[in-house]
């Protein structure tokens, strides 16, 4: 949907966001086509809150993530964060606005150097962005944060192989949240965690989300994840946003065919309420060749001969929007 320019309810506002990657080919590697697995993306995320970002795998939304932080180049777009656009910010002013946004990487093992202690891992970005006067007032705020995330701050001089898979994930929220951010990408952040420590992590996340004022950009596939923790959720298909609104209004009556399919996969906790869940007919078309008109109307149940020749707009709408040319009012 259309951001409205300079809303104060918005800490981040995303406009016609484009992140190709091109594909190489022969022996002079020409460029033969482009992966879009971003194109043309609108989204707006208000101070404060857990925008869930959901969609099968592969539809672009790490991509987008990514890009959101400048981890990845877009090639077209602005990405304003506090009205500043992160596209076009001179890389001097990029490093203070580095620190404002974070991410949580889905494998903490990955996201943490094995041989270097928590302690140092921890401190490193803090270190680096200014924070804390000396080694010792930086120590001390790893402790209080650790201990904040229910971690033995006695346990700082450790290596993250000492630690458990849930501690890790941990850690690695321990490393975002030191260097003061306002907002932090979780990137399918709990996925790989047991349900019983996924639960604590979306608490523990819930609160320190409340006492530091944060607001989360939450990627996951799991939509049962997406009703506990969210917002708002925006549903991405094929490197585009086809439905955004309050998780309340998607849960309770999504209006794209493509969010109604993915929804009735959630087994409901009401027994009587339970229904089979939708198919959704065939594979996802390749990002590289995206089919005319509306991307979804191969897999579409509701489609009609106009869908394969009319890409829907985005509908705007202060309460969210849906890109469906049959969509329910
Ligand atoms: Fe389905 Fe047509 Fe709507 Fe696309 S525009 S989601 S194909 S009904």
């Amino acid at each position: 949907m259309n951001p409205s320019p300079g809303d104060k309810g918005n800490l981040l506002e995303v406009r016609g966001l484009r992140t190709w990657f091109p594909i190489r080919a022969g022996i002079l590697q020409r460029v033969t086509g482009q992966i879009r697995a971003v194109d043309g993306i609108e989204l707006n995320v208000r101070r404060g809150e857990t925008l869930a970002l959901v969609g099968e795998s592969g539809c672009g939304k790490s991509t987008l993530g990514y890009s959101l932080l400048r981890l990845i180049e877009s090639q077209e777009g602005e990405v304003l964060f506090n009205g500043q656009d992160l596209c076009s910010v001179p890389p001097d002013e990029l490093k203070d606005l580095r620190r404002k946004l974070q991410i949580v990487f889905q494998d903490p093992m990955a996201a943490l150097n094995p041989r270097s202690r928590v302690r140092d891992s921890i401190a490193e970005g803090m270190e680096c962005f200014g924070i804390g006067n000396n080694d010792a007032e930086r120590t001390q705020r790893v402790a209080e944060l650790m201990e904040r995330v229910g971690l033995d701050p006695r346990q700082m001089d450790r290596y993250p192989h000492e630690f458990s898979g849930g501690q890790r994930q941990r850690i690695c929220v321990v490393r975002a949240l030191a260097v003061e951010p306002e907002f932090i990408v979780l990137d399918e952040s709990v996925s790989a965690l047991d349900v019983s420590i996924q639960a604590q992590m979306l608490n523990l996340l819930q609160g320190l989300q409340e006492e530091f004022g944060l607001t989360y950009l939450f990627i996951t596939h799991d939509l049962g994840v997406v009703r506990y923790i969210a917002d708002r959720v925006a549903v991405m298909y094929l490197g585009q946003i086809v439905e955004e609104g309050s998780a309340d209004q998607i849960f309770e009556s999504p209006r794209h065919p493509y969010t109604r399919i993915l929804l009735s996969a959630v087994p409901s906790v009401n027994p009587d309420e339970r229904t089979r869940p939708l198919r959704v007919q065939g594979e996802v078309p390749s990002p590289s060749n995206p089919p005319s008109g509306c991307r979804f109307h191969p897999r579409c149940p509701d489609a009609i001969e106009r869908c394969s020749l009319e890409m829907p707009e985005l509908e705007t709408r202060p309460e969210g929007g849906v890109r469906c040319i049959l969509a329910p009012e």
